[in-house]
């Protein structure tokens, strides 16, 4: 048997430059190695505002069709949507009860996010690595892809795991995070993190106007202030993008020496990562417009893969179930 990935992402907007790279690109590489299961998170999106509601729909349908568009394979890998999946809340009301409040409000992965999107954080907000913890366990999964920023809620993950398993024996497998090739994609205004909910990302359906509309006001390096100064390459939003996107490395080369020197203009530089970015983006967009064409499909998709998912799932609740005795009760 296969061993499974689970991974997914919160639909609070459309996925960017910054997901392919932390973990996009893993799923695809690796979706033909693992069975692979793609969670559309929209209870966790819930979470931070259920009455968002209508908002948080149209955000699951475009996620998907990002997750299709990059490369994820309907035949080989399932896709699904979390609240489709009830049992997982079973997991987590359980899982609750095994993390300490301390514990979960110092996971540096919520505390950073609360801190820079600025939240009154609820409850469920300050628990959802437990309720991640259930969207993982719940597949036997031994494969997490994500971006560095979601690794303590891994280590969470795993800790609940080690500490059921203790417990109750062997029951779930204990996963690994794998972070993709930049572990954190810096944002175009030149913060920590692009961030989808931040106003500061390149989109993954950028049409080529707005694309080249947020190339150009790219955050560069703030001393440089003529084309003759010589610039700074490290942490330069321009060049991270550069090496991470553009595949003439002998370009990427030149440009580098050239800016060090002040020998060459931003717009120069922001034109040629334009280009790149645009032929990266070209297939993206032609397999999106395919399903966004084919709504009957889509839908078809996200049907069944919510069922298999569910199914999965089942098992190991009822797994769980065994362990902790409750089943006794009703038999
Ligand atoms: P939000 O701002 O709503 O939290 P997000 O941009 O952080 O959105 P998520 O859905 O939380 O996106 O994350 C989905 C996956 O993408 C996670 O594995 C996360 O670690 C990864 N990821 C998100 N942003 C980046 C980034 N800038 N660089 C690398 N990986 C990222
Ligand atoms: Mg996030």
């Amino acid at each position: 048997m296969k061993k499974r990935i689970l991974t997914g992402d919160t639909p609070s907007g459309k996925l960017h430059i910054g997901h392919y790279v932390g973990t996009l690109e893993n799923r695809v590489k690796l979706q033909h190695e693992y069975e692979t299961f793609i969670l559309l998170a929209n209870v966790h999106a819930y979470a931070n505002d259920f009455r968002q509601a209508e908002k948080i729909n149209k955000s699951v349908y475009e996620v998907f069709l990002d997750n299709l568009a990059v490369g994820i394979d309907p035949e080989v890998s399932t896709i699904y949507l979390e609240s489709g999946v009830p049992e997982t809340y079973e997991l987590y009301s359980f899982f609750l009860t095994m993390v300490m409040l301390a514990r979960a409000q110092r996971n540096p992965s919520v505390k950073e996010e609360i801190q820079y999107k600025k939240l009154n954080p609820s409850m469920g907000f300050i628990a959802y690595p437990i309720l991640q913890a259930a969207d993982i366990l719940q597949f036997q999964t031994h494969l997490v892809p994500v971006g560095e920023d979601q690794l303590p809620v891994i280590e969470q993950t795993r800790e609940i795991a080690r500490d059921f398993n203790e417990t109750f024996g062997e029951t779930f497998v204990i996963p690994e995070a794998k972070v993709g090739r930049v572990a954190r994609l810096v944002g175009t205004d030149g913060k920590l993190k692009m961030s989808k909910s931040g106003e500061n990302a390149i989109l993954l359906s950028e049409n080529e106007e707005t694309l080249r509309k947020k190339v150009m006001s790219i955050f560069t390096d703030p001393n440089r202030i003529h084309p003759t100064d010589p610039g700074r390459i490290e942490g330069n939003p321009l060049f991270i993008y550069h090496d991470a996107f553009n595949t003439n490395a002998a370009e990427v080369e030149d440009l580098k020496s050239r800016y060090t020197k002040g020998k060459v203009g931003d717009i120069e530089v922001k034109e040629k990562l334009f280009i790149a970015l645009n032929s990266f983006l070209e297939p993206i967009r032609e397999k999106r417009k395919y399903y966004e064409d084919h709504p009957k499909i889509s839908k078809e998709i996200l049907m069944e893969g919510t069922k298999k998912a569910r199914k999965v799932v089942i098992e190991t609740v009822e797994k769980f179930r065994e362990k902790i005795g409750i089943n006794k009760l009703i038999q």
